[in-house]
């Protein structure tokens, strides 16, 4: 879905019957255009942009450095968040904390904040649920319902920042329900609104794109020069192995999305993340070592590993219901071989079985 946000409300007049304006995921440029459009100076857009993104400031009345006679009509004319809170749950194991938030369509998401060691994450969604189909991922199995607009992005940032406390979130991830690179003007113009200054203080260094590899998009993402980081859904170094578990690899095998992240990394400077989701018997044999390893001295890259979360009480079908955990000491067996090998491996966090670890799950529960 593109940007769902009209440029045509005039603020010279009281809005009483049509919707009103989203302001909510207008780039800081849209938003100046909006207000020149408006007949307001175009530093009224860098303001409003200020308190929305930075200040988090979800009343118009609180934008102080604005007219009051403005304030009015904006409050007339203009809405700024796009998520109500639902609920949340934490997990009582390693203090992961789910967020349900709800569209103005009345469609849940999900939104996870994972601590650990050196970092928070914030975990984002871009889509409810995902046409993807991966066979080892909870929203896989719930289908496609629509894309999120950048504003609905955005404020899953602002409502568990609020929550949280901003300077308590470290880095971002686009890596929850949906596939990112297929909401791709939504995915760009929230990471643009995140990338400004005038925003989180999130350094581009610490947000990332997670895709599960849609090729032609990762190249065009690099090409916008926004320089954050991209994380690749790996989870197979063989293409009838990827396949089975990501149909998407019919469509873009290895080659091409290797090649896409190596042009990536060239072209923004960073280090590609490959995610590898451990899968008993499946992807975890010692030519997966050896593949691994071929693939990661090619360029500057680094595996996270990722336990797997049964899917099982979910009752899924076809290969979904068979896919099984690789017990803890294989995985320590298989990281520690390429940590031998010079490999940057991480063993990330399996984001508290007590709370419907497996992305999307809790969502789930609402919209299905
Ligand atoms: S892993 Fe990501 S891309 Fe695959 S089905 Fe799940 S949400 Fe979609």
């Amino acid at each position: 879905m593109e940007n769902q946000i009209s440029l045509d409300t005039n603020l010279s007049t009281n809005n009483t019957n049509s919707e009103k304006t989203v302001l909510k995921g207008l780039t800081l440029d849209e938003l100046k255009a909006y207000f020149a459009k408006s007949g307001e100076p175009r530093f009224r857009g860098e303001q409003v942009f200020n308190w929305m993104y930075n200040h988090l400031v979800t009343d118009f009345f609180e934008m102080a450095n604005l007219p009051k006679v403005l304030r009015t009509k904006l409050k007339d004319n203009c809405e700024i968040m796009t998520l109500e809170y639902v609920e949340s749950e934490i997990s009582s194991i390693n203090g992961t904390k789910k967020y349900i938030f709800e569209t103005k369509a009345k469609n849940k998401i999900e939104s996870v904040i994972i601590p650990e060691e050196d970092r928070t994450t914030l975990c984002l969604s871009t889509q409810v649920g995902c046409p993807l189909d991966c066979k080892f991922c909870a929203t896989g199995l719930m289908g496609y319902k629509i894309n999120l607009t950048a504003g609905e992005i955005y404020d899953q940032y602002v409502i568990a920042a609020k929550d949280h406390g901003k300077d308590n979130i470290t880095n971002i991830v686009f890596m929850g329900m949906g596939e990112p690179l297929l909401n791709y003007n939504a995915t760009v113009n929230a990471l643009e609104i995140f990338a400004q200054e005038l925003t989180t203080g999130i350094s581009k260094k610490k947000i990332t794109v997670s895709t599960a590899g849609i090729a032609p998009k990762i190249k065009e993402l690099a090409d916008k020069n926004l320089n954050v980081k991209l994380a690749l859904s790996l989870h197979s170094c063989f293409d009838d192995i990827r396949s089975k578990i990501m149909p998407i690899n019919d469509k873009y095998p290895l080659k091409q999305n290797i090649d896409a992240v190596k042009y990536y990394a060239r072209k923004t400077r960073t280090r590609i993340t490959f995610e590898y989701i451990m899968l008993n018997g499946i992807n975890d044999r010692d030519e997966d070592i050896e593949a691994l390893w071929k693939l990661c001295k090619e360029f500057p890259c680094k595996i996270n590993v990722i336990p797997f979360n049964s899917l099982k009480h979910m009752n899924p079908s076809g290969l979904s219901a068979e896919l099984t955990p690789t017990p803890l000491e294989r995985i320590n067996e298989f990281v520690q071989q390429l940590r031998d090998k010079n490999i940057t491996v991480m063993i990330r966090n399996t984001q508290g079985e007590d709370i419907a670890a497996a992305c999307g799950q809790l969502a789930i529960k609402y919209n299905y």
